[in-house]
């Protein structure tokens, strides 16, 4: 077992530290800033487009559609890194900076011939942005009870239902939309749909989040829109069972979206405690603040080696579902409160926006509920070691 770097994945971090450093790093607040208005939209599309430049976002996917080769675990390293060196490893709409978003990574794994020429290199280029459309105002975790129907009519469905708490519902090109094509109940009857979010009888509206633009969400009313056929991702009736697949993606690589902002939290902590004087010597020698640090780097560290683990499972094409739930519960968990000892040790400066560790801790939070919530996280690590039939819920054989 060998825990060191390979000497790429050590000059591929270094590039995108580099590339945070410069292009990121000095935009996060003014983004943040910037919720609900263009110019927040316009800088994230920027960004995203020269890391599309450097090849960031084509690792991971197949090199015929245009990606670069990489391994789950070098893309986790690199999205770690965004945070680790002051960036944030997402802008907007759930799209990384490196590698392939959830919707991304189920276009080029089942998307049809066209639609992988068609949506999956002007993704990669930044061009597109593509937002998952699962959640519903009546449910979220419960996904399999969705209303959403898509009708066939000839060579085309007609959509009907609503979507809600999407990210990118104002700037997305289209959404991978789950709904119902057959009445077959709970999962069985759902399919994964292409909607651009420009087809006639979409309506659009906003929620204000805690994130700012990165976490900005949304719903969608569908009335009587038609797709083509063509628009349908994978077959159907398939369409729950490849949204699982996403979500094990995106839920493993969240640790290593968290770990690398709640590190730079504690280094920041760190620089401070050795600075920052009270009665006589600096905050560093008080048990208090110490003690914060030395939990807050033993936490770090454990939560890193879980996800690297996670993502080295799936790069070696090992089931790693319980592990992405483990890394998707836990680590965000654990983040959150290690960024808010960080925050502390910091006192009031902590509390300004003179520190990025509040916008740290309203990105985190995000992700104890976004792509499935932390309860729901022990449901599926229960499931994968008690097995099917504990599970609580479960309603269909
Ligand atoms: C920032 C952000 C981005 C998001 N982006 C998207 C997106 O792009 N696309 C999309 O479709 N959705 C998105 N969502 C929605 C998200 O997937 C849902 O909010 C999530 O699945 C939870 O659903 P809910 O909000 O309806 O909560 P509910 O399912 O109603 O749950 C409410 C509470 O009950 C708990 N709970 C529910 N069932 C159980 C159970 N069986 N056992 C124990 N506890 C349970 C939950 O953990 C939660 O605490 C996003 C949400 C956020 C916050």
């Amino acid at each position: 077992m060998d825990f060191s770097l390979s000497e790429e994945q050590q000059i591929f971090v270094d590039t995108v530290r580099d590339f945070t450093l410069k292009e990121v790093q000095p935009w996060v607040r003014y983004i943040e800033e910037n919720q609900g208005n263009d110019l927040g939209h316009k800088k994230a599309r920027e960004i995203f487009k020269n890391a599309a430049k450097l090849g960031l976002t084509a690792m991971g996917y197949p090199e015929v559609v245009g990606g670069v080769k990489s391994d789950p675990l070098t893309i986790g390293l690199g999205c770690e890194a965004f945070g680790l060196h002051g960036g944030l490893p997402q802008l907007e709409s759930g799209q990384p900076l490196c590698g392939p978003s959830g919707p991304g990574s189920v276009l080029a794994i089942a998307g049809s011939k066209e639609q992988k020429e068609e949506w999956v290199p002007k993704m990669i280029a930044g061009e597109k942005v593509v937002s998952i459309g699962s959640t519903e105002p009546h449910c979220g975790s419960d996904a399999s009870q969705i209303k959403t129907t898509a009708r066939r009519e000839g060579d085309e469905y007609v959509i009907n239902g609503e979507k809600q708490m999407m990210g990118g519902t104002r700037w997305s090109d289209a959404h991978l939309v789950f709904a119902r094509t057959s009445d077959q109940p709970g999962a069985k009857g759902i399919s994964a749909i292409l909607v651009e979010t420009n087809r006639e009888g979409i309506e659009k509206y906003q929620f204000r989040t805690l994130g700012g633009s990165f976490w900005e969400i949304g719903g969608i009313r569908y009335k009587d829109v038609r797709v083509p056929v063509a628009n349908l991702v994978g077959e159907e009736g398939r369409g729950f069972y490849l949204g699982m697949g996403m979500f094990d993606w995106m839920r493993a690589l969240a640790g290593c979206f968290t770990v690398g902002l709640a590190q730079k939290s504690l280094d920041e902590s760190v620089a401070y405690a050795k600075q920052r004087q009270t009665f006589g010597q600096p905050i560093g020698k008080w048990e208090s603040v110490q003690f914060r640090i030395a939990e807050g780097a033993t936490l770090l560290e454990a939560a890193r080696w879980l996800s690297y683990r996670a993502l080295w499972l799936a790069g070696a094409q090992k089931p790693y579902t319980k592990e992405a739930s483990m890394v998707k519960w836990w680590v965000p968990t654990i983040a959150f409160n290690v960024v808010n000892d960080c925050m502390q040790n910091l006192g009031a400066t902590g509390y300004t926006t003179n520190s990025l560790d509040e916008l740290r801790l309203r990105y985190i939070r995000a992700l104890w509920v976004a792509d499935g919530t932390i309860d729901i996280q022990k449901i599926v690590i229960g499931r994968e070691i008690l097995g099917r039939d504990f599970v609580p819920y479960r309603r269909e054989k």
